[in-house]
């Protein structure tokens, strides 16, 4: 941890200020009164915490309507525009960094794509220059900003904020948090992408009213943040949600795990490439390479889902094999864990109904008991933005919730 960190990082400091913090937050406009009693804090301690929050700024005072003695109650609410959070976003073909209001509000954004074969210096270097130009861009004084969260592709020690690994870059222990913090000063948390999107969700997405939530991230790879009693789960080796490698398929390709018959290499975008590349060089009729003049390296899922929404009856079948995959993933999940909700965020989920409906069909078929199947699976409302939204809630949650 840098020394000099000041300012912002002592919002963070106290647990009672978060917890005034959050109740001020959930309530959008309370009395000193009200909060001494919500938060079970006498009225004095209550007193000079407020005080210390409005000399920050981070929260304001305003009166409102008439109190039955005709007094006007004075009301604190959050400044959420007086400070900022930034949360960036690695995903496997690009970083996105944005910058946020204290309510995860996002004011602007920046994304570079990452070349294959880049080192680790040069990838530390793009996750600066991102969160540098947003600063200098948006004339944003460091000092404003509470907390830079990094959603990070791969296995992550959250603790120290450390990447251990990063499979599609073939990148080990990247201590990003140092590394940054010691670049700008300004406190880092680093956590998995699917785990900041589960986040996301739980905060500001499809999950706000589940305490046990399921996140699965379906884009390249495939990865889930679990919800446990409203916290994330992560295992005693920070493995937990690895889900793109529960293996569904006994006689399945190997998996670039290793294993064979993952999940991954049936219904990640990855793969939905990779059999469409094939079948075409075989022969299999399809609109397909119409969609890209021929340039077979640029199929996307998101080519596969427009042939599939023209009709083309083999991107319907590709599309309808990944979500049956899925479906018995989900199932596993859904009989092992028996979650609130179950949300489908990432690339591949944008196919929509192509892929949901024949997901939802299986988990219908083969989950243990009526109210197991009828359990809700929703797609991400947060879309693209999920995950940088997600990061910059590893900050917020600890400006507001410390639990
Ligand atoms: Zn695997």
């Amino acid at each position: 941890m840098v020394q000099n960190i000041t300012g912002s990082f002592q919002l963070m400091k106290s647990l009672n200020r978060s917890l005034v913090l959050n109740i001020i937050r959930k309530e959008e406009a309370i009395s000193r009164t009200d909060i001494a009693k919500k938060a079970n804090l006498t009225p004095p301690t209550v007193s000079t915490i407020v005080s210390e929050l409005l000399e920050t700024g981070i929260i304001r005072e305003f009166k409102i309507g008439e109190s039955k003695g005709g007094r006007k109650p004075i009301l604190l609410s959050i400044n959420y525009n007086n400070y900022f959070v930034i949360g960036v976003d690695v995903g496997t073909e690009e970083v996105r960094a944005g910058l946020t209001n204290l309510n995860a509000e996002i004011l602007a954004t920046k994304k570079q794509k990452l070349a294959t074969g880049m080192t680790k210096n040069e990838f530390v270097t793009i996750l600066e220059h991102l969160i540098r130009s947003l600063l200098e861009n948006e004339k944003v004084d460091k000092t404003k900003v509470i907390g830079i969260g990094i959603g990070m592709h791969g296995i992550v020690d959250h603790e120290k904020g450390i990447s251990i690994y990063a499979p599609h870059f073939g990148f080990e222990n990247i201590p990003l948090k140092d590394k940054i913090e010691n670049v700008f000063d300004i406190p880092v948390t680093v956590e998995n992408d699917a785990r900041s999107l589960a986040l996301a969700e739980l905060w500001f997405g499809n999950g706000r009213d589940a305490q046990n939530l399921v996140c699965i991230n379906v884009g390249d790879g495939i990865g889930a943040g679990i919800i446990l009693n409203g916290q994330l789960f992560h295992g005693k080796h920070n493995i937990a949600g690895e889900f793109g490698h529960m293996i569904v398929d006994l006689n399945g390709r190997q998996c670039t795990c290793g294993s064979y018959g993952c999940l991954h290499t049936v219904a990640s975008g990855i793969r939905i490439k990779e059999r469409v590349t094939q079948e075409i060089t075989i022969g299999r009729r399809t609109i397909i390479p119409d969609l890209v003049d021929g340039k077979k390296e640029e199929i996307t899922g998101a080519t596969v889902h427009e042939a599939a929404k023209r009709g083309d009856a083999f991107a319907v079948e590709v599309l309808d094999e990944a979500g049956r995959f899925l479906g018995i993933g989900i199932t596993n999940l859904i009989n092992f864990m028996n979650p609130d909700k179950i949300i489908v965020g990432g690339g591949v989920s944008k196919a929509g109904d192509f892929i949901m409906a024949p997901l939802k069909e299986t988990v219908k078929k083969r989950a243990m008991t009526t109210d197991a199947k009828s359990t809700e699976i929703t797609v991400s409302e947060l879309a693209a933005q999920g995950t940088m939204i997600g990061a910059v809630t590893l900050v917020l949650k600890q400006l507001y919730d410390r639990s």
